[in-house]
């Protein structure tokens, strides 16, 4: 029997492995059933591939070539590094060259290819993990801690095999993906291989990575620790991301009775599609306008089709991952034309790269203790120009006899807007200089750090829109880390404190006759969308998937009755009584909306 934090369920007697039953946080709605396939790698990940004997010359010349960049990348910090070593003895990437020059090491991962006949990524793990355990289980505690070394030198060689072009291995569509952390670049790489679903031990609700399994539609769970121990590539496995489950080794009955949840959800995603389009209004007649979050043509063409007026958010970033890194600036006006065209009248906000150093330097360069308060968004492009001003002029260039507005993330203050302004003027003039025409897109904040909350005054004044990005402004507000399921019950979005903050915002924009839409998850969930309502918001730029869910409540309920809401837990002290008010006025008053057995706390 297995006791373990989310372990659930029983053991079935029989001839094949027992069912297994574990409890996860739901965080991308429907229903799946398929095998495991297990990810590994942080910053590059991987899985393994079982090659033909024809595709074995091919990997091993791609592993050649990883090494032999990692060798270079060594050679050059060493030597940048020269001095300081000399000084302090031998230097870290000192060993980690000595350890990636060892020939033998190079042998192991080409006889691991050649005997396993599996994908160079594959053999390092295998080779890696054999010498990590055994530096573990060194008593002389300097020696034990060389697998630090030994991971940093393979992290480094798959980082490089990341820029080779992969063997290709057709990903089984009924493909259940299982990892620990998943990085939304790899989300993005499955994208043309449509998993089935996704499991992971790390992520919270608004990380990147789930925003995207809900723009794919594709059920996602979270919470599961060592799901990697728990499961092999090969498992069939059922993932509820409507209860929050995960069945390994299901029984037949239980197969049987999901395969139904698995077809309704199928069949909906179908009937969502003819849920009426058009302006949408509440029940007493206030427009409320539907934007969506999307940076895919297709995808915004299906969310016209259901009523949205817009693209309230394109993070530019994603580019990045599509194109593996920075994106040239004539890559960049392509990309932002054909999204603008996809969206026509109702135009297209951009975002500006929202990336942090680490995803966009070299990864062993820049390592920060707090990704999420360091060299992120705006404060990146201030502090590289020059990646700056080529986003810049792409958007420029991009926005002539198109509707592009840019979006200025990670907002503190009035400063980084005048400073992006004066840029913006700048490429503005040398484009004129050369003769290249440009459009005239308005600039918005993205109002998502408190400071921004209470200097909001000063910033409308400055800008001609506003984006609530309620992720991120409760992500800060609250001090809980979006991505880190265990600060979950931290991250809580009716909290007074980023209530008041969302009414302060939308009251300044709204005294200013500027826009404001809010542009965080929050917008696209149904629970949250009264409460938004209630307290002044008229735009909400969602995934396109919530789109028919959130129309059915705005067109369903009076906006006089949003604003009771709001009122009656305007003076509540707590996110619990909040919450407590929230959902019984839900089940009171739209009953019809919501389930009556719904509470914020499951
Ligand atoms: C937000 O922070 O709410 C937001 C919309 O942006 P992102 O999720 O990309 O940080
Ligand atoms: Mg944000």
């Amino acid at each position: 029997m297995i006791s373990d934090d989310n372990f659930e369920g029983a053991d079935l007697p029989g001839e094949t492995a027992p069912e297994i039953r574990l409890r996860a946080r739901a965080v991308s709605r429907g229903v799946a059933i398929g095998m495991i396939v297990c990810f590994h790698g942080a910053n590059r990940q991987f899985y393994r591939i079982d090659l033909k004997d024809s595709q074995i010359e091919h990997e091993l010349k791609r592993l050649d070539k990883a090494i032999g960049v990692a060798k270079r990348q060594l050679d050059k910090i060493v030597s940048r590094k020269q001095g300081r070593i000399a000084e302090s003895g031998p230097g870290i990437f000192e060993s980690h060259r000595m350890l990636i020059a060892d020939s033998s090491l190079q042998s192991k991962f080409e006889k691991e290819i050649y005997d396993q006949k599996v994908n160079a990524e594959w053999a390092i793990k295998l080779i890696t993990d054999v010498y990590v355990a055994k530096y573990k289980a060194i008593e002389d505690e300097h020696l034990r801690d060389r697998y630090i070394d030994i991971e940093d030198v393979s992290d480094r060689i798959l980082a490089a095999l990341g820029s080779t072009p992969a063997a290709k291995r057709a990903f089984a569509k009924d493909s259940i993906v299982a990892a620990k952390d998943l990085k939304p670049s790899t989300l993005v790489e499955l994208a043309d291989h449509g998993p089935q679903a996704v499991i992971t031990e790390n992520g919270g609700w608004t990380s990147h990575t789930f925003i995207l399994a809900r723009e794919m539609n594709w059920p996602a769970v979270t919470g599961v620790k060592r799901i990697l121990r728990r499961v092999k590539t090969g498992d069939l496995a059922i993932v509820d991301g409507y209860g929050g489950h995960v069945i390994i080794n299901p029984t037949r009955e239980t197969l049987e009775s999901y395969s139904s949840e698995a077809a309704r959800f199928h069949s909906g995603l179908a009937a969502a599609s003819a849920i009426s389009s058009g302006p949408v209004k509440t029940l007493d007649g206030r427009q409320i306008r539907i934007f969506a979050n999307s940076d895919a043509p297709a995808v915004y063409r299906k969310a016209k089709t259901l009523g949205a007026q817009g693209i309230g958010l394109y993070r530019s970033e994603f580019l990045f991952n599509r194109f593996r890194g920075f994106p040239t600036e004539a890559e960049q006006v392509e990309a932002y034309r054909v999204i603008a065209d996809a969206a026509g009248d109702g135009g297209v906000k951009i975002r500006t790269f929202d990336l942090g150093a680490d995803q966009l330097l070299d990864q062993n360069a820049a390592r920060e203790k707090n990704p999420a308060l360091g060299m992120r968004a705006i404060r990146l492009g201030l502090g590289y120009k020059k990646l700056l001003r080529t986003q810049l002029r792409a958007l420029l260039r991009a926005s002539f006899g198109r509707k592009i507005d840019i979006v200025i993330p990670m907002i503190s203050g009035v400063s980084e807007i005048r400073a992006v302004r004066a840029l913006l003027e700048h490429e503005r003039e040398q484009l004129a200089a050369k003769g290249k025409e440009t459009g005239s897109p308005l600039l918005g904040a993205m109002v998502e750090v408190p400071s921004a909350v209470l200097v909001i005054e000063e910033i409308v004044k400055e800008t001609d829109f506003l984006c609530l990005g309620t992720n991120d402004l409760i992500q800060y507000l609250l001090a809980a880390d979006r991505d880190n399921e265990s600060v979950a019950g931290w991250f809580r979005t009716l909290h007074p404190a980023v209530l008041r903050a969302i009414s302060g915002v939308l009251k300044s924009a709204a005294n200013a006759g500027k826009p404001a839409i809010v542009c965080g998850e929050m917008a696209g969930s149904p629970y949250y969308v009264p409460v938004l309502l209630g307290l002044g918001a008229t735009e909400l730029s969602m995934n396109v998937h919530s789109i028919a869910r959130v129309r059915k409540i705005v067109t369903g309920v009076a906006l006089e009755e949003t604003k009771k809401l709001a009122a009656a837990i305007e003076s509540l002290a707590t996110v619990e009584e909040i919450e407590d008010t929230v959902s019984q006025h839900l089940k009171k008053n739209w009953g019809h909306l919501f389930p009556q057995d719904f509470s914020f706390s499951s």
